[in-house]
């Protein structure tokens, strides 16, 4: 499968243009399934800025467990998936972190389906899954976050992997006041 190399993804990507959305469909998987290839392979996503991954990018050998870290609560398990992935990688969950279907397969928990997903993202991450990877275009989300839980846009705008500058555009667009930048006094 074509997607499983990191050359094809690469040219598909960058030289071709192709968004993610495109490739998904082209092969046939859910977006999902390419987001985690991209992962895999280490393939920068487009983005004007850093940080922009909804991804942990910590791989498991190097987060502190056990005793080593500084806010261990207790590895409280929940779930078929979190004991398998515990028992794939022979540690416990880190804090903040939860376990995803890399395929939105809920019953499939082989090792390379159960990825690692900061909390935070995840359900932003089943937003992308729904409306491609132009969250910051899907009017209901971006209203909601912005006006309901008042996310800033330079926040958004690494949730959508876009600039703020965009992300602001759409605020706009769909007819939401943008707030006043915050005037710092000294
Ligand atoms: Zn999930």
């Amino acid at each position: 499968m074509n997607y499983k190399n990191k050359e094809w993804l690469r040219s598909q990507y960058y030289v071709q243009g192709k968004s993610l959305n495109d490739i998904a469909s082209m092969s046939h998987v859910n977006i999902g399934t390419i987001l985690y290839w991209f992962e895999k392979f280490n393939i920068k996503r487009r983005s004007q800025k850093e940080g922009a991954s909804i991804w942990s990018k910590v791989s498991p050998g190097k987060i502190r467990t056990g005793s080593q870290s500084s806010n261990w609560k207790g590895g409280v398990s929940r779930g078929y998936a979190r004991k398998k992935w515990k028992e794939y990688h022979n540690m416990d969950i880190p804090r903040g972190f939860c376990v995803h279907h890399a395929d939105g397969n809920k019953k499939n928990n082989s090792k390379e389906n159960l990825m690692l997903v900061k909390i935070d993202y995840h359900s932003h991450y089943h937003s992308i899954l729904r409306f491609g990877d132009r969250l910051y275009r899907n009017k209901e989300w971006l209203i909601s976050q912005y006006k309901t839980n008042r996310m800033s846009t330079v926040k958004i705008s690494e949730i959508c992997n876009c600039s703020p500058a965009t992300a602001n555009k759409w605020l706009r667009e769909f007819g939401v006041k943008i707030r006043p930048a915050r005037i710092i006094k000294c």
